[in-house]
């Protein structure tokens, strides 16, 4: 029997729909605070309740999780709330103790869907059991990694495979401090993901993405905005006082206000007013696009013809001072027309790279 991730149904045929709400403490860390998280979740609406059970720490000596007696606090809030229960797993011993625990929705970590061995382990382990299974992002911005993973689970017959898009790391020269965001989101991964994979259903975790508590709110909105379908957030009593990501993690009293300032936007609107004005501004942005690209093919066209130029005076194809004031005058211009110079400059990189290969394709050219 495969089974569904419990509550996305609910949510889906709500009106409007609401999110699917994963909820609770980074790690469990006694009964007590497991069951007041646990009931503190049920009360603002969530269909699962979340808990790390063996965490998996980047560095040694930090909190590694409760182990087995976990499983047992765990179970007894599930049965105080009837919450459905969702516990990363990162083994198969892991994933054998928590099935027999009774958790719901084991869920892979996104240092477990880095390596297709672990993940393969782990779907043999959950293979022919029909728990829906969540994968969350690998910790590098790899949606080839993040793609076989889920193809791996659903290979291995378990239920429901859900994605948890939780950013990504990237190397900060200034430390982990200079950051606006913990793990950068890379938004465009998630989108990409989810045009492979239309029918997984995408569920948004601000916690570990932002890393700070101010950042949940902001970051959820923008999830429900590109229509996720679910959050999965972080919660506890006492946060300052958590063994882990103590930074992240927000009361419940907290975490409702967040939740109440949800705006849900529906992916379209029945209201008479809404198609005819979509429709118009989409046919100009379809012919703006249209100019963009024309204006490229004729920009590559000149391209192709200096680097037949240059080669046949012997210049090379990359010229540093030449690009230096490329970048430098495009994006004044861009910033003259209200447009971020960032973007542009990074426009200007794409647009960089493709030109010099477009020389170094050109007739009779050769590469510096
Ligand atoms: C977690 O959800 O507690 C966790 C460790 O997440 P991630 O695998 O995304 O780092
Ligand atoms: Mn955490």
């Amino acid at each position: 029997m495969t089974s569904l991730l419990p509550g996305l149904a609910a949510a889906r045929a709500a009106t409007p729909p609401r999110p699917l709400l994963i909820l609770g403490p980074c790690s469990a860390e006694s009964a007590e605070q497991v069951l007041e998280t646990a009931r503190a979740a049920r009360a603002l609406g969530a269909d699962v309740l979340r808990a790390g059970v063996w965490k998996p720490r980047s560095r040694p000596g930090a909190f590694e999780g409760a182990g087995e007696a976990a499983l047992e606090w765990l179970a007894a809030a599930k049965a105080d709330t009837g919450l459905p229960l969702a516990v990363e797993v990162a083994t198969p011993a892991h994933a054998e103790a928590a099935l027999r625990a009774g958790v719901d929705v084991p869920w892979l970590g996104a240092r477990t869907v880095v390596d297709p061995f672990r993940v393969q382990e782990l779907a043999d382990a959950l293979r022919g059991t029909g728990v829906p299974v969540l994968v969350k992002n690998p910790v590098a911005p790899d949606v080839e990694l993040w793609s076989g993973a889920v193809e791996r689970l659903r290979r291995a017959g378990v239920g429901q495979v859900g994605a948890v898009h939780r950013g990504f790391s990237t190397y900060t020269p200034g430390g982990a401090g200079t950051v606006q965001y913990r793990n950068p989101p890379l938004w465009q991964v998630a989108i990409e993901f989810r045009r492979r994979h239309p029918d997984v259903p995408l569920i948004g975790d601000p916690s570990h993405m932002g890393g700070r508590r101010d950042l949940i709110g902001p970051l959820s909105q923008r999830m429900l905005d590109l229509a996720y379908d679910g959050l999965m957030i972080e919660t506890h009593p006492d946060p300052d006082r958590a063994l882990s990501d103590a930074r992240q993690q927000l009361t419940p009293a907290a975490l409702g206000e967040v939740l109440a300032a949800l705006v849900m936007r529906e992916a379209g609107s029945a209201a008479a007013t809404y198609a005819p004005r979509a429709d118009e501004l989409r046919r100009r942005i379809d012919a703006a696009d249209r100019e963009l690209v024309e204006a490229l093919a004729a920009r590559m066209r000149i391209v192709t013809e200096i680097g037949a130029h240059k080669k046949a005076h012997g210049v090379t194809i990359h010229q540093p001072e030449r690009w230096a004031e490329i970048f430098a005058s495009r994006t004044g211009w861009a910033e003259g027309l209200g447009l971020r110079p960032e973007f542009v400059q990074e426009l200007y990189e794409r647009i960089h790279l493709e030109s010099i290969r477009t020389q170094t394709d050109a007739p009779g050219a050769s590469s510096d």
